[in-house]
């Protein structure tokens, strides 16, 4: 009997020494793996920054594929967007469209631009104007980053004359060709920011649907796909009075748009006055109730448009037409006051 309780005892003992391996083994692999599943989920962001429209682009992509490849390829649709529709560069086709007396033909993509700028200038009462050329020449906010811009206040007679040679409804695009009645010019520069990012993301998803990242041209952001493959970006929007980096509010996307405009970007001083770059239409002057919106809205070009149309408009009616055209926004006024859209505060939480 005692021969053979002791006999169980062994086996029991020499049983539970081989359940202690196992669990450590057990432990072990599931450390191995918990250590491989850690470093897999969490992908490696390759980052390029270049100079195109103006502007500083920050391109961010992690991709299974060549994320090296990708960055180049976005990068030099933004250089080949910024030839094509500059208003400086004599040989642009906008250069070419102003310069001419005669209806022009142009190709699909530039019709397309053109097109959507009038549908969105329509939108917004022509707050967003993409026929403001003259008077943008005229104040020269064109030539605002040449070192040898010298900034003069133009005449109010200068500025009439201007205003008569503006307006989107002298745009007519008809099969193709565009002609400008009125003797009015293009200025694409409030929407082509958000074009180049569009086209930007379009390249991201057609070489790798599974890349992701975000595009950031001068606090005009796109998102190619969400952080680590399932995450927010946390995007923060500039104090337009703050140093840079310093935020007045933080937003999570995962996709989407979100472009800023801000009377800082483009400006200069005169007897302690501030003259930037985003004109009344009505006007012909600066605005100066509002110093900062911020839009956010499922497309990059309509976000761009809409951004400086709440410019134009104000809080108040931009609160109200914005939602109505799928973006939300928030604006600050010249008292450094930010108000918001109601539909906002849904970007402020991790959902
Ligand atoms: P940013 O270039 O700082 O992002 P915007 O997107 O608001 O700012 O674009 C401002 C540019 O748009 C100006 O530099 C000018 O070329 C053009 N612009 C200025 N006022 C208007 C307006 N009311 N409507 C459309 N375009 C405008
Ligand atoms: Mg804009």
């Amino acid at each position: 009997m005692l021969e053979m309780s002791n006999g169980s005892q062994h086996q029991t003992m020499k049983l539970s020494k081989n359940s202690w391996i196992l669990i450590l083994i057990f432990i072990i692999l599931l450390l191995f793996f918990s250590i491989l599943f850690f470093f897999r989920s969490k992908p490696e962001y390759v980052s390029k920054v270049d100079i195109a429209l103006g502007t500083t682009v920050k391109v961010v992509v992690s991709s299974d594929k060549d994320p090296g490849l990708i960055i180049e390829a976005i990068l030099r649709e933004f250089h080949r967007i910024d030839r094509k529709f500059s208003v400086t560069d004599p040989k642009s086709v906008i250069s070419q469209i102003n310069k001419s007396e005669n209806p022009v033909e142009v190709d699909e993509e530039t019709a397309f631009v053109i097109e959507r700028s009038i549908a969105l200038a329509r939108a917004t009462e022509g707050a967003f104007d993409p026929a403001l050329g003259n008077l943008i020449t005229l104040w020269g906010f064109d030539r605002i980053n040449d070192s040898a811009f010298k900034p003069t206040i133009p005449s109010d007679s200068q500025i009439e004359e201007a205003l008569e040679k503006s307006g989107y409804e002298n745009i007519l695009l008809e099969n193709d060709v565009v002609i400008l009645n009125n003797s009015v010019k293009l200025d694409l520069g409030g929407i082509v920011k958000g074009y180049a990012i569009d086209r930007g993301l379009s390249i991201a998803k057609e070489m790798d649907p599974e890349a992701t990242g975000y595009i950031d041209a001068g606090r005009d952001i796109g998102i190619i796909g969400p952080k680590f493959g399932g995450e927010y970006w946390a995007i923060a929007v500039q104090d337009p009075r703050g140093d840079s980096g310093e935020y007045i509010d933080l937003v999570y996307l995962k996709k989407g748009a979100i472009v800023t405009s801000g009377d800082y970007e483009r400006f200069f001083m005169m007897d302690g006055v501030r003259y930037h770059h985003i004109l009344n239409p009505k006007t012909g002057y600066p605005i100066r109730e509002t110093i900062s919106t911020t839009v956010i809205s499922p497309d990059a070009m309509d976000a761009d448009a809409f951004s400086t149309a709440a410019f134009v408009l104000g809080s108040e009616f931009s609160a109200v037409l914005l939602p109505v055209l799928g973006g939300q926004g928030l604006f600050v006024d010249a008292q450094n006051k930010a108000t918001y859209t109601e539909g906002w505060s849904f970007f402020k939480e991790k959902h």
